[in-house]
Parts: C-alpha cells; structure tokens; sequence
C-alpha cells in the first residue's frame, strides 16, 4: 500500500480524499495556492504536509511539473486527482507515470480516449450500445455542417467533443441556416479557448430526457464490476444539482440490461479506477450512451450509502496493485440517498454564481446526514474556484423518508453572507412532481420553482460578481486567461497553446 498521496484538489474532495486516507493509515500531502490566506484552505490543516503553489487561482493546480516535483519533495508514491482539475489529463497521467508516481486513476491513453466524446461513442459503438442520432464524426466545415443538419432536423445540439462540466453544449431549436451557422462559429471560438480543440459534433436534441449513470470499477486487468445507478437529472446549465440513487424511474429489467452493457465497456478498454457511464433515457423508457468520466464523481457519495462501500478507498487500493477482491455478487442495494449540490449561487437570478465570505455557518447532523464540505465560519468564496461550497447527502430507507430527512437538514442548515442554493431546494422539496419522482433534465425550466423564490426574501449579499448573463462560466474563464496572460507572459510573446488549453479547460469548471 502506499505509505503517502498528494492530493491534487482542493475543497471538499480533497477532504474526502483525506478523510480515506487517514482511515487507511497512509499519509496525505496537499496543495495551496499563494498569496490567498492559508487559513482559508480546511485541507492544508488536515493534511500531514501542505506545499505552496507560488501562484494565484487556478494556475499552480493546473501546473503539472510543479504538483509532480512537489510529489518527489515529499516522497509521495501517488497522486490523486480528484475530479476537475487535471483529473481527465491523459499527459498528466503520463508524466506521473514517467516520474515513477502512480496516478490514481486509468491510464494517460484510457483518458485521452475518453476524454473524446466522438472518441468514446466509437468504443459504445462498438459494444454495441445504442448511441443518440447525430453527426458521429467531427463537423469539418459550414457546408458539412448545412449538409447534416439537413439531415438530422432541428431540434439538435452542436456539442464540443472535448467538453465537460455542461459547457460546451448549444441547442439549435428551428430551422435557420443563418443563425445555425453564427452558433457553429462561436461555440469553436469558444471551445478552441476553452478546452483548446476546434471539435464540435451534432447530437439530436432528447426531449424531457432523464439522466442516468452507471458506477463502474476495474482492475485493468480485465476484471469490472458496477455499483448500479445514479438519477441525476435535476440541472442547470446542463450541470447536475441533485442526484439519487437508486433511480425512480429504472425498473428490474433496465437495470439488468445496462449494468450488463457498462461491464461490457469497462472490460473492453481493460479498465482500472473508478468510472461512470452516462445515459439518457428518453420519456419512452429507451437508453442512449452520452459520455464516460474516468475519475471519482461530485455524486459518488449517494452510491456509497446504498452500497456501504467506499469508493475512495477501493480506488486507492487498486491503484496500489491490490487484487481486487469485490464480486458483482458482493455489491447489495439497500435503502435510498440523495445529494444536494450546495452552490453559491443565486437560484432567482439565473443561477448566477456569486463571490464573498461566509459569516455564519453551521451544518445539520444526525442520523442518515453527510455533510461534505470545506465551509467554517469566515470561510471566503473566491471567484476562481467552483462556487460548490457543500454537498448535503442524506440517506433512509426509502425515498420519501430522504425527502423527510433532506426538508429537516435544510432547516437546520446555515449558511450566511452570500447567496447560495439552500432556499431553492426548500422549494424543491415541495414540489410534488419532486416528490412523486416524476424528473426530467429540463425540470427548474419546466416547473415554477425560479418565479416562487423571486418572491421569497433572498439572503443579503456581501459582494457579487459583475459577470452577468447566460454564460457565466465562459466569461470567467475568458477573463481569467486574459488576465493570467497578462500576468505571466512578457508583452508580445505568444501564450503558448497547450498552456491555454490546460488552464482553459480547468477554468471551465469554476
Ligand atoms: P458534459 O461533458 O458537459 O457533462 P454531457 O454530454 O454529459 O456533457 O451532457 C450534459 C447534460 O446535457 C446532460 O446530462 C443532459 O442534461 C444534457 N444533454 C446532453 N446531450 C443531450 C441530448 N442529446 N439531448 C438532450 N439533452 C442533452
Ligand atoms: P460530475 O461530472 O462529477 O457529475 P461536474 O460535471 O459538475 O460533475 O464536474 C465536476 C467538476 O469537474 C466541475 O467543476 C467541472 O467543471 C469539472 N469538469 C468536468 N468535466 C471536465 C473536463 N472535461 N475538463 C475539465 N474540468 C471538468
Ligand atoms: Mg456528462
């Protein structure tokens, strides 16, 4: 086992990471930016060592030399990514590997596969998983891109191949070769800066879709098991908020036929780590393949309380080179568990994320709560990280007792001095489509929950962020990159392109 793990991550899933760690007794080595008050980061004071990054923000996150040299400074044997971050980087993994540190994760050529979304529907294909129509290869040009949207029809989506976090994603809703084609042109601007590829494909847009996923875990030696599914179709801007398991809307049969198809894809690319295979599966009970994440998951937590496994920890010792000694057969559901996203953002206005300090603060316990987060009272909320500040995961024995338990938590929990999502899941808790499990992606756009809130009282802001507007996260990440051009590079010289597309691409998720 390894006797020590740098922990490239932040926040509450560095805590996690931590947290299994100390229970395994091996050591943990974390990261903190610079300038920013060290006080400020829970993980550097849970750690056993803490080293500094020397830059602000993002930047020292993404720098994949200097996490690695700090690695070998403090005699780490491996590294884990987390989610974000450089979680999905196939040369990062490679560059460990090079450095003889294991990275907890698949391997550089698994992620870069992956990572693809053109790339992985190639290998669903292949398993025979059924795809949702579209373009299935790169769209080159304006003209083959006329060509099939003739073809597949409106409503459709123009996706980015290398796209996460639900950025990257337009709908085209009607007929309209000049409004489709200024779309195309500035989604590749868009994605060319933000995750450094010009790639864009077409997918035919699914109507009141539900999301599902399949928790898997290989041994990368041909052996894969999976931990079932996960519902998490209640999003905003394509981006999950809440996520349960098991799903209500899954019956015996469904669950059967796709565990036994995800089996099939994780032995295909001799799978090692922890994985989830995403699905949509449309109002009339069909499945199709979305994408692969080959890292731990912001959800896992809601597999771990209907299982009783950890997943950090059996990540941990598979990468170590442990046999892996779970069957399929010793992976028993019981019970029900949701996870609520707690952003600092603003439900009624957009879902707009805010900056500031937190003033109060004081988490719900009891029993069937876990809280996970990185949140004490002072605690500031910079604007260059994800506005997650808690993830609030409660378990039961069925689903109605977890939206009992979920309604009381929220009652208990504060959180003041800056706009967050704790009075918009009150209001979803009283929804009763919620409530009857009756879900889509397209639920906050369909259901009145926003204009309710907007005549709720809101809590007091301390300081907002000035970016407004439907993209939030692309205007941050463009202005971050400006910025840290500036910054760092001496007037005139061209900031190269892996750099932007590494820091772009992370940036993409704050
Ligand atoms: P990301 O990599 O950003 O997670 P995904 O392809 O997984 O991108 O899609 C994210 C979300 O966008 C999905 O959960 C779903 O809500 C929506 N979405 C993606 N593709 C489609 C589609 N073809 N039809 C309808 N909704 C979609
Ligand atoms: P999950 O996929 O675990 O359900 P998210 O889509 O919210 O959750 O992603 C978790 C974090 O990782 C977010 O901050 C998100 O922006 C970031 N992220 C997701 N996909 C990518 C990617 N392809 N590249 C970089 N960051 C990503
Ligand atoms: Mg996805």
């Amino acid at each position: 086992m390894f006797k020590k793990i740098l922990i490239a991550n932040r926040g509450e899933i560095a805590l996690r990471i931590i947290r299994a760690c100390r229970e395994m007794g091996i050591k943990t080595v974390t990261i903190y930016p610079s300038s920013i008050d060290t006080d400020q980061f829970l993980e550097s004071k849970l750690s056993d060592e803490s080293y500094c990054l020397g830059e602000e923000g993002i930047l020292g996150y993404l720098d994949q030399r200097k996490i690695v040299q700090i690695a070998k400074k403090s005699g780490a044997n491996a590294i884990h990514p987390g989610y974000g971050f450089l979680a999905e980087n196939g040369d990062f993994a490679d560059l460990c590997k090079k450095n003889r540190i294991k990275f907890i994760g698949p391997s550089g050529d698994t992620l870069r596969k992956l990572g693809n979304k053109i790339e992985a529907k190639k290998i669903a294909r292949k398993i025979g998983l059924p795809l949702i129509m579209g373009s299935e290869i790169a769209v080159k040009n304006e003209k083959e891109l006329l060509k099939i949207a003739k073809e597949i029809r409106p409503p459709f989506l123009l996706k980015a191949a290398n796209g996460g976090g639900g950025v990257g994603i337009k709908i085209i809703e009607k007929e309209n070769e000049k409004e489709l084609l200024e779309i195309f042109q500035k989604l590749k601007r868009e994605t060319k800066s933000a995750f450094g590829s010009e790639e864009i494909f077409i997918e035919k847009f699914i109507k009141n879709p539900r999301h599902i996923e399949f928790q898997i875990l290989g041994d990368g030696k041909g052996k894969v098991i999976h931990f079932g599914e996960r519902e998490c179709s209640i999003q905003r801007r394509n981006q999950k908020l809440v996520e349960e398991a098991p799903s209500p809307f899954l019956d015996k049969k469904m669950k059967k036929k796709m565990g036994k198809m995800v089996i099939k894809f994780g032995q295909y690319l001799k799978y090692e780590s922890l994985g989830t295979i995403e699905f949509l599966v449309g109002e009339d009970k069909r499945f199709y393949f979305l994408e692969v994440n080959p890292r731990i998951q912001v959800e896992h937590p809601v597999t771990e309380l209907v299982t009783g496994i950890d997943l950090v920890e059996q990540q941990i010792k598979i990468a170590a080179g442990e046999e892996m000694t779970l069957g399929q057969k010793d992976i028993k559901f019981s019970g029900w568990a949701m996870e609520f996203r707690i952003y600092a953002e603003e439900a009624a206005n957009n879902f707009q994320p805010n900056e500031g300090v937190i003033t109060n603060y004081l988490a719900p316990t009891g029993k069937g709560i876990e809280i996970h987060s990185f949140c004490q009272p002072g605690q500031r909320v910079f604007p260059f990280f994800d506005s997650l500040l808690s993830k609030l995961v409660v378990f039961n024995k069925h689903r109605s007792g977890c939206i009992e338990r979920a309604k009381r938590a929220f009652d208990e929990y504060i959180i003041d001095g800056l706009p967050n999502l704790i009075p918009f899941y009150k209001a979803l808790l009283n929804n009763q489509k919620f409530l009857d499990g009756n879900l889509s992606t397209s639920f906050i756009e369909n259901e009145n929950l926003i204009s309710e809130l907007k005549k709720e009282k809101l809590p007091k802001k301390d300081k907002v962020n000035s970016q407004k507007g439907e993209n939030e996260e692309l205007a941050r990440t463009v202005a971050y990159l400006y910025l840290a051009k500036k910054k760092e590079e001496p007037k005139g010289q061209e900031i190269s392109r892996w750099k932007m597309a590494e820091r772009a691409k992370v940036f993409e998720e704050q």
